[in-house]
């Protein structure tokens, strides 16, 4: 493993391992582009305003622990004038306008996305953690994706099967988490505002500031004031929102806890609900697979955005007869990764999100060692400020150890062998989850008896972690219920 910028003991480890003595030069990209507010109000009815409360906290880069900008931390009262604005959006301008005007709209937005690209890139990794090679290759293009996808439909919901004329829901609250800020607030709003409906969001309290920037493109836009509001704040603000009785709709992606919360705090009262929660997938891969592809697709799986990802493989099932050379070749590959500075275009491992997540994980890597697993990370050398945890591969263990079963969300992989196909689904399944799951073979026939058998929303064959707004994505059990994307996307939006 390489740390990065600077180079390490272990860079040279790595590079004399592969007989070069060659080292990548840093390539930082410019924070220039980026214009931090040192003060954010909240986008209240098409305005920047200071929140009622007048209250504020500060987002920090978790690389280096430095303040970004002070955020406003908006209250009940706030809420209320967002669901009002909303409101009014929703009955004399938004929900009034023909589907074809709200799809200008939306390419509009699309294209503002895509025109102020690196500046979204740079912002999510400075606010995030994540690699600037992800925010700029991955957040930013799906972001700009989800609302082009869904500018199409908005013209053509008579089309979709939910009747000639579906109806919108109307004001729908929608809260979002720290692992992919500005596109969970794409996956929330494109659907949303494409069948109709108006917003009240709430980004994460770590990573708000992708959202602001959003606002600021959706004012730009022209959208009529109160389509989109965006409410900065914590847990309590998005409680709020949950609670406020103007609301139809909630959409939430976070912790199954909270999920539970929020399903408990809205029964009864006919709001309608989708959740997107945690996941513990499994990544399975059989003695014929292709196992340099299948190696790339692990590393991919549990290590791209450090493994704050829900639908991460985070629980690795080898065929036995495979079970050693796989795992040679995955410590050889995750020897060469470059965990460092997020800016650095070079940078594979990035920042955790925050000290609570960070406190998280090595919570729960001591819990695996101390239950007997095998720990195992490459050489490397960690920033010495900012939150950081090395890739981190635990072999030897078991179905009953916490490691197996509870969501890390962060670079920790879980491996477990399998003997038989049955073994293997047996496995796999043995979660209180089921978001997604991978299956690695040659065999097609494989490939479908494994995807009838496995209990999860997404099953990907010979890759991992592919997204695409036209393919619907949830799961079930305690992954949460309902789907974002696709077709069944927009259902989660509209009405009888
Ligand atoms: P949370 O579920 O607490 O946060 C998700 C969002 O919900 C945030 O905007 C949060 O605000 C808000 N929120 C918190 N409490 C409430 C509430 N009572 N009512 C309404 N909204 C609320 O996740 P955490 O950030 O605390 O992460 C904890 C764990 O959850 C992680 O370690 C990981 O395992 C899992 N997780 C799963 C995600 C997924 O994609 N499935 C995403 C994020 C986390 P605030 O940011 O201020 O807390």
């Amino acid at each position: 493993m390489v740390g990065n910028p600077a180079s390490t003991a272990a860079a040279g480890e790595a590079s004399a391992a592969e007989g070069s003595d060659w080292d990548y030069a840093p390539a930082p990209e410019s924070r220039d582009i980026v214009t931090i507010r040192p003060e954010n109000g909240l986008f209240i009815d098409g305005e920047f305003v200071p929140p009622a409360t007048g209250d504020s906290f500060a987002t920090l880069n978790p690389a280096s622990e430095e303040k970004l900008a002070d955020v406003a931390a908006g209250g009940a009262a706030d809420v209320d004038r967002a669901v009002t604005a909303a409101r009014h959006a929703f009955d004399q301008t938004w929900g009034q306008l023909p589907g074809r005007e709200r799809a200008k709209y939306l390419y509009r937005i699309a294209r503002a996305i895509q025109e102020r690209a690196r500046e979204f890139a740079v912002l999510e990794s400075l606010d995030n953690g994540k690699p600037v090679k992800e925010s700029r290759d991955v957040d930013v293009p799906l972001a700009a994706a989800h609302f082009f996808y869904h500018a199409g439909w908005a013209d053509k919901l008579g089309y979709a099967g939910f009747g000639p004329q579906p109806r919108p829901l109307g004001v729908a609250g929608q809260v979002i988490p720290w692992n992919f800020p500005l596109l969970m607030a794409a996956w929330k709003l494109a659907p949303a505002l494409a069948t109709g409906n108006t917003c009240v969001l709430k980004p994460a309290e770590t990573t708000p500031l992708t959202a602001l920037l959003l606002a600021e493109v959706i004012q730009e836009a022209g959208l009529p004031p109160g389509t989109v509001n965006v409410i900065t704040g914590d847990g309590r603000t998005g409680a709020d929102i949950v609670g406020h009785p103007g609301i139809n709709k909630i959409a939430f992606t976070g912790s199954t806890e909270v999920g539970k919360q929020i399903q408990r705090a809205i029964a009864g009262t006919g709001k309608k609900l989708t959740l997107e929660l945690g996941g513990k997938a499994a990544n399975v891969v059989f003695d014929d697979a292709a196992i340099d592809q299948a190696v790339e697709g692990i590393v991919n799986g549990i290590f791209f955005n450090q493994g704050h990802v829900c639908c991460a493989g985070s629980r690795l099932l080898l065929a036995e007869p495979i079970a050693d050379t796989v795992l040679d070749r995955l410590k050889q590959r995750l020897s060469t990764l470059r965990l460092g500075d997020p800016l650095d275009k070079n940078t594979d491992i990035g920042a955790i999100n925050s000290r609570q997540q960070l406190d998280k994980i090595e919570g729960l890597v001591a819990a695996g060692e101390a239950e007997g697993a095998q720990r195992w990370s490459p050489p490397c050398q960690l920033p010495a400020k900012g939150y950081w945890f090395p890739p981190t591969v635990f072999s030897g263990v078991s179905q009953s150890h916490r490691i197996a079963r509870e969501e890390i969300f962060g670079p920790v992989l879980s491996v477990l062998t399998f003997r038989t196909p049955e073994e293997a689904v047996a496995k796999a399944n043995n979660t209180p989850y089921g978001l997604s799951a991978g299956v690695w073979t040659e065999k097609g026939s494989r490939i479908l008896w494994m995807a009838g058998r496995l209990r999860a929303g997404v099953v990907w064959a010979n890759t991992y972690n592919r997204f695409d707004p036209a393919s619907p994505f949830g799961g079930y059990q305690e992954s949460g219920f309902g789907r974002e994307g696709g077709r069944a996307g927009l259902a989660a939006y509209l009405g009888a």
